[in-house]
């Protein structure tokens, strides 16, 4: 990809790497008089574009097909204001952080017979589940983004460290050349990807800061190999053990892929101290299941399949550890 730099954007970017360095030691060690949270990001500026030859599918596109885009940053990377906690009024319960993927200037993957885009369908399975939550009345919840923003993958999952949550679940639909793939897919975070397609996945995943004008992992496309910390094989643990249960409780309701649990090194699951999957809903290159996305009854049935498999995995932590809360 090549990247056409104005000289606000080398200062820009210098700014950035460090940031992302920072990111990377905070996770790695713990630095003694660092807050330990996300670099801060309210220093970025927003002046200038970055302009890169690449469109927002590009790996999917034969090379002489590509064309120019300009970007802009997005006031957005400025930081984000943490969500509102809803649900029942009572700090002790679990907090799940439901994470909407994509938005903004980023639509994520789109169907190219009926142009619905991944974004719109995240943001309408995330509010149902979020309703879903707060019906149920056992655990708070809290959504990344509750409208057609942008937010970058560190975003994500710091809106997730900084309230202190349980659970953290990144909804997403997956594309595929093969029209005929469908059903749904839970990934957990691992160094190495579980097999071609999980890491063609990541790359495509990750690549939502790469759109963003800037690439914050300071990794390019499939490289995007993450360091894990021996800290983190308990939250890896729960992550693996949460994915299981969510087939279990959500396949009554909605299609799965017989291979339902794969493995990638996904920016959006690095928080290291919080159970997270990344739940791929379904094809939304494929017409059924872009229907069933798309439609109030489909996001209803995740939304159903979604909290029972929460429900059942605070159930267990609280016979296990008699506290439902993060150990
Ligand atoms: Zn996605």
């Amino acid at each position: 990809m090549k990247f056409g730099w104005t000289a606000d954007h080398h200062a820009l970017h210098k700014r950035r790497m460090f940031q992302s360095l920072a990111l990377a030691s905070s996770i790695l060690f713990s630095v003694p008089g660092s807050t330990g949270g996300i670099p801060n990001v309210d220093a970025l500026s927003d002046r200038g574009v970055v302009r890169f030859d690449a469109p927002a599918d590009m790996a999917a596109r034969p090379r002489k097909r590509l064309h120019s885009i300009t970007v802009p940053i997005p006031a957005a990377s400025r930081g984000v204001a943490l969500p509102r906690v809803e649900g029942v009024n009572d700090g002790a319960r679990p907090l799940v952080v439901i994470d909407a993927g994509h938005g903004g200037h980023d639509p994520g993957a789109i169907n190219k017979e009926n142009g619905r885009r991944e974004k719109d369908v995240t943001l309408a399975i995330a509010q149902a589940i979020r309703d879903q939550l707060v019906k149920s009345g056992r655990v708070r919840v809290a959504l990344t983004r509750n409208d057609d923003r942008f937010l970058i993958l560190e975003e994500r999952y710091g809106i997730a460290r900084k309230l202190g949550a349980d659970l953290f679940i990144s909804i997403h639909a997956d594309a595929a050349d093969n029209a005929e793939a469908h059903g749904a897919t839970v990934y957990t975070l691992s160094e190495t990807a579980s097999d071609r397609e999980a890491a063609r996945l990541a790359a495509r995943e990750n690549r939502a800061d790469i759109i963003n004008g800037v690439n914050l992992g300071g990794q390019s496309g499939d490289v995007s190999s993450i360091l894990i910390d021996l800290t983190q094989r308990e939250s890896l643990n729960a992550s693996a053990s949460f994915a299981r249960l969510l087939q279990r409780e959500a396949s009554p309701l909605m299609p799965f892929r017989s291979s339902y649990h794969r493995f990638a090194s996904l920016i959006v699951l690095k928080a290291p101290d919080i159970p997270s999957v990344l739940f791929e809903t379904g094809y939304i290159s494929n017409g059924d299941d872009a229907a069933f996305l798309s439609s109030r009854e489909g996001q209803d049935r995740i939304a159903r399949g979604v909290a029972r498999a929460i429900e059942v995995h605070f159930a267990r932590q609280l016979a296990t550890h008699g506290t439902a809360a993060r150990n």
